[in-house]
C-alpha cells in the first residue's frame, strides 16, 4: 500500500538518472524524510562505510539506484570495473539492507540481464538461460547476482526485497559525455554541435539497424514507486514500453526534433551490440502499471534540459 510520506526512504545514486528522477519524484509526491550521500560522501563500495551508514540513518525503504553505468563503449573498454563496483554495491547495500531491518528495496537492473539471442520480446523467464552479449556481459552479471541477492534474502530470511529491470532510459539528468554516454544523448549532442558548427554530417556508431527500446526516466521514476508501494514478488519485473525503434530510425527523429538536417554517416568499426533488446511489459501492465510518455514527446523534453545546461554552462 502507499507509503508513509514521513517514511525514512534512501535514494542510493540520487546524482544520476535514475536516483535523481526517483528523487524528484519523491519531493514532488510529498515525501518528507529522504536520506541521501554523494559518492564521496559514502563509496558504496566499502562495506563497513555502508553497514555504518545503514546502522545510524536506518531507513526504512530503499530505492537502489546507485551502479557503474555507460554505454557500449565504456562498457565494452572497462568490464573489470563493471562488474567489481557493481557488484560491491549490491551486495553492500542488500546485506546491509537486511541487518539492519530495511522494511522494503527495490533493486534496479537492465535489459542486458537476459541472453543476447533471447526470443523477443524478452520475458522475465527468459533469465540465465543462455549466454549474454559479449559488450556488456561484465555489467549483466552483476546486475544478476542483485537480483539472486534479493530473491534468496526473501526465500532465506523473508526480506521483501524486489526487483525492476528498465530498459533503456533517458531524460534530464542523463550523462551526455561522449566517451561515456548511450546512443540517445551522444547523438542529441552530436547533432547540436554539428550544427553549430556549420558542419554537414554526423557519426553514428554501428550499422544502424540494432533495434532499441526506450523509455523517459520520469516514466521510471513512477513505475518505481509503483512497484515499491504495490508489489511484493520474487524475480526480474520488466520497465519498458514494449516498443523499439532501429538506431537509424532514432538518430532521424532526434535529428527532426533538433533541427539537424545534415547526413548521418554510419561507422561500421564501433560495436553494434546486441540485434535487439525489447522487453515483454506484460508482466507490469497486468500489475496495473505502464508507460505515458511518447518518445518524440520524451526526446522534445531532453532536448529542452540539454539545451538550457548549456545555457547555463554545465
Ligand atoms: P547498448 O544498448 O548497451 O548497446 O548501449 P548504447 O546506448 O551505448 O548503444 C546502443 C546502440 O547505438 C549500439 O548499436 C551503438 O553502436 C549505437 N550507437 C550509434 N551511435 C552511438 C553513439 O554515438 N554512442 C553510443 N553509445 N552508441 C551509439
Amino acid at each position: 500500500g502507499p507509503l508513509p510520506r514521513d517514511a525514512r526512504i534512501y535514494v542510493a545514486g540520487d546524482r544520476g538518472l535514475v536516483g535523481g528522477a526517483i528523487r524528484r519524484r519523491l519531493e514532488a509526491d510529498g515525501f518528507t524524510n529522504l536520506i541521501t550521500r554523494r559518492s564521496a560522501e559514502l563509496d558504496l563500495r566499502d562495506q563497513a562505510a555502508v553497514r555504518t551508514f545503514f546502522r545510524e540513518e536506518r531507513p526504512e525503504y530503499v530505492f537502489l539506484a546507485a551502479a557503474k553505468v555507460g554505454g557500449i563503449l565504456a562498457n565494452s573498454t572497462y568490464p573489470a570495473q563493471f562488474l567489481y563496483d557493481n557488484l560491491m554495491i549490491a551486495t553492500n547495500v542488500i546485506h546491509a539492507a537486511h541487518e539492519s531491518g530495511v522494511r522494503k528495496l527495490l533493486n534496479l537492473g537492465s535489459s542486458c540481464i537476459y541472453p543476447r539471442m533471447a526470443p523477443q520480446p524478452l520475458k522475465e523467464e527468459y533469465l540465465l538461460t543462455g549466454p549474454l552479449e559479449e559488450t556488456n556481459r561484465a555489467y549483466a552479471v552483476a546486475k544478476i547476482a542483485a537480483i539472486e541477492l534479493c530473491d534468496h534474502y526473501r526465500a532465506q530470511y523473508g526480506a521483501d526485497f524486489i526487483s525492476g529491470m528498465p530498459t533503456n532510459l533517458y531524460g534530464p539528468g542523463d550523462n551526455f559525455d561522449l566517451k561515456g554516454s548511450h546512443v540517445l544523448p551522444a547523438l542529441m549532442r552530436k547533432m547540436v554541435e554539428a550544427q553549430e558548427a556549420g558542419a554537414a554530417q554526423v557519426e553514428v556508431w554501428g550499422s544502424g539497424t540494432p533495434l532499441r527500446e526506450f523509455l523517459y526516466v520520469e516514466d521510471l521514476a513512477e513505475a518505481c514507486l509503483y512497484l515499491m508501494e504495490q508489489v511484493s514478488e520474487p524475480g526480474p519485473i520488466n520497465i519498458g514500453t514494449g516498443e523499439d525503434l532501429t538506431i537509424r530510425e532514432l538518430a532521424e527523429l532526434i535529428a527532426d526534433v533538433v533541427g539537424f538536417e545534415g547526413d548521418l554517416v554510419f561507422d561500421a568499426s564501433k560495436p553494434d551490440g546486441t540485434p535487439r533488446k525489447l522487453m515483454d511489459v506484460s508482466k507490469l501492465t497486468g500489475l496495473g502499471w505502464s508507460a505515458r510518455t511518447g518518445l518524440r514527446e520524451g526526446i522534445e523534453r531532453t532536448f529542452a534540459w540539454f539545451m538550457q545546461e548549456r545555457a547555463a554552462g554545465n
